[in-house]
């Protein structure tokens, strides 16, 4: 193997030469204290930057096993370890040329601990990450490229992947921290919980595009006495706060009182947080799903019949299609997709849900008789879908008080404080009836799982077989088509969202064959990821991809638009 000399004499060669040269440098080399090796050479200095790994020995890391002893632990590490060669790389990086020339960073990330392919920690650190190898014009600036790769890279090993110069207690922090959550989380079930939100945790965040917690003038969160729990974790020991119990839970209270934020919270606690987030103790039921209304939207073949029937012109809704959804439409059908892939708590927030899908009074029942009406809303089947299908539903609803009746917990946000308000609101269900006529039927419909066709989704574009690209989590552009994934809102990283589009072309290439269900091809590839790793569906090392959930990724195929259904 070549050696740090070496590479450094060559990229002194290299100077002044064309770009392409950079190309001879591709390889592995051997560093006094750890292994080099660059995968990927990128064709100009504003292309997609390089790829590279160092992999650090243990004897050199010296990671005490303990920090990586349980998949909970391994994970926080290798979160831990990800942000610590963000600041090291931040620290030495600096524009050296043209376009990318002297980048050195590795996959962003925001609040959430997440399995992440750019840091694994075994009997070796392995980190993947890019560098702009540097230019001048198209001519290769030789001795930047050396300062970088000979003396930048093993700067940032030595400062952020060697357990003696990193905070001992802070990395202990980190992996317990997030230990403690995952033990939380699995073990709400056993006490009839879907969620848990920490006496003291910190819900609001900074700005809407900023998810750092809120300094100024916050309230932390205080459980209601009678919905406070005290659950068991390894490390903090007893932690108490609220506990949100199996079934129908309304968040009621007035606009502007915290509603939303307690929701947004409950949403993105299937995920793990860092120390100081203020949600770290705040957890949810890995298969809650957030539901909204999402006009626009494709839809293929999916059974809205629960909800939705007798459309003009005769229009079926057991397989309902369309190129543009209504706001009910939508978010009948993001339900039911849901419920497709397992979802097992529906969460809902009167600011984004289509208000005819959410309520119709006695009046409007009155005024427009039920034949006329495609639409039966969400409160006649809320109690249906938890108990014919064991669901529950946490659902904001500060307009309407038609819900009291079918409520079975509900909690008021006044002032950023929660209260248990359950019994007050069934006394005035009593004694306001709301005298609607119930136009959920017997029962609540048929589930209907689906096979996708294999030709209709299509990753090539021009004369590339695969051609998929992210922007931030909102978007991929996978073949010729875009997929809007602006309302799933439960993607939090870009690399969740780079993943998912690698996942629907390993799908592709490996399973979908007209026979298999949705739902069982999710059962494959995240049973391959599962066992393998996220490295199970990328064709090379790849730093850039990040633990996803099965519903977001079938969220992506069924916003695909030229998804058809066997
Ligand atoms: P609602 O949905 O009830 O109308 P929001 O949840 O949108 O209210 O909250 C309104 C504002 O209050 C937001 O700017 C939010 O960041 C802030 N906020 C929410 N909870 C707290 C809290 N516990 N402490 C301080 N500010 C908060
Ligand atoms: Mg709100």
């Amino acid at each position: 193997m070549r050696d740090r000399n070496s590479l450094r004499s060559t990229l002194l060669d290299l100077d002044g030469r064309g770009y392409k040269a950079y190309k001879d440098i591709k390889g592995r080399y051997s560093f006094p204290n750890f292994t080099l090796i660059i995968d990927r050479v990128q064709g100009d200095p504003f292309a997609s930057p390089s790829q590279l790994r160092v992999q650090v020995p243990q004897s050199i890391a010296q990671f005490p096993p303990h920090l990586y002893a349980s998949l909970s632990r391994e994970i926080a590490l290798r979160d831990y370890l990800t942000r610590q060669f963000d600041r090291a790389a931040q620290q030495v990086s600096s524009r050296r040329g043209t376009g990318k020339s002297g980048l050195i960073a590795i996959t962003r990330f925001g609040q959430e601990i997440l399995e992440r392919t750019a840091v694994f920690v075994d009997d070796e650190v392995e980190v993947r990450f890019i560098v702009g190898l540097p230019a001048q014009g198209r001519r290769i600036l030789g001795r930047q490229a050396a300062a970088m790769l000979c003396e930048d890279i093993p700067e940032i090993v030595e400062s952020a992947l060697k357990y003696a110069s990193l905070d001992s207690q802070t990395i202990q922090k980190h992996v317990e921290t997030a230990e403690d959550a995952d033990e939380l989380r699995s073990s709400l079930s056993q006490h009839n919980l879907i969620a848990f939100v920490a006496d003291g945790a910190i819900l609001p965040r900074r700005s809407g595009v900023d998810d750092r917690p809120l300094l100024e003038a916050v309230v932390p969160f205080e459980s209601p006495p009678s919905l406070r729990v005290e659950l068991t974790c390894p490390n903090q020991g007893k932690i108490t706060g609220m506990g949100v119990p199996e079934g129908i839970t309304l968040i009621v209270g007035g606009g502007y009182h915290g509603k939303s934020t307690l929701l947004r919270a409950l949403e993105v606690s299937v995920y793990n947080h860092i120390p100081g987030d203020g949600r770290e103790f705040v957890v949810m039921n890995p298969a809650a799903v957030k539901i909204r209304a999402e006009d626009g939207r494709s839809i293929a073949d999916t059974n809205i019949s629960p909800f939705i029937n007798q459309l003009p012109q005769g229009r079926s809704t057991v397989r309902f299609s369309t190129a543009n959804a209504s706001g009910s439409t939508s978010q009948a059908a993001n339900i039911m997709e849901a419920l497709e892939v397992g979802a097992k708590v529906l969460l809902m927030d009167e600011d984004t849900s289509a208000t005819n899908f959410t309520i119709r009074d006695r009046r409007m029942q009155q005024l427009i008789s039920k034949n006329k009406e495609p639409i039966t809303p969400y409160i006649d089947k809320v109690r249906q879908l938890y108990e014919e299908y064991g669901v529950s539903t946490i659902l904001v609803m500060g307009g309407s008080g038609d819900y009291f009746e079918v409520a079975d917990t509900v909690v008021a946000m006044d002032n950023f404080q929660a209260h248990e308000v359950t019994a007050k609101a069934k006394e005035i269900a009593i004694a306001y009836a709301s005298d609607r006529l119930s136009e959920g039927g017997e029962t609540f419909g048929t589930i209907t799982p689906r096979v996708p066709i294999n030709s209709s989704i299509d990753p090539s574009r021009g004369k590339r077989a695969v051609k998929v690209k992210v922007r931030d989590v909102d978007e991929v552009a996978f073949g010729s088509e875009e997929i809007d994934l602006g309302a799933v809102e439960q993607i939090v990283d870009a690399g969740q969202l780079r993943a998912i589009a690698t996942a629907i072309v390993y799908a592709k290439e490996n399973y979908i064959d007209q026979k298999q269900t949705l739902s069982t091809l999710l059962d494959r590839v995240l049973g391959d990821i599962e066992e393998e790793g996220l490295d199970a569906i990328a064709e090379f090392p790849r730093g850039d991809l990040v633990f996803f959930r099965r519903f977001e990724l079938a969220a992506a195929l069924n916003r695909l638009r030229t998804l058809e259904i066997v």
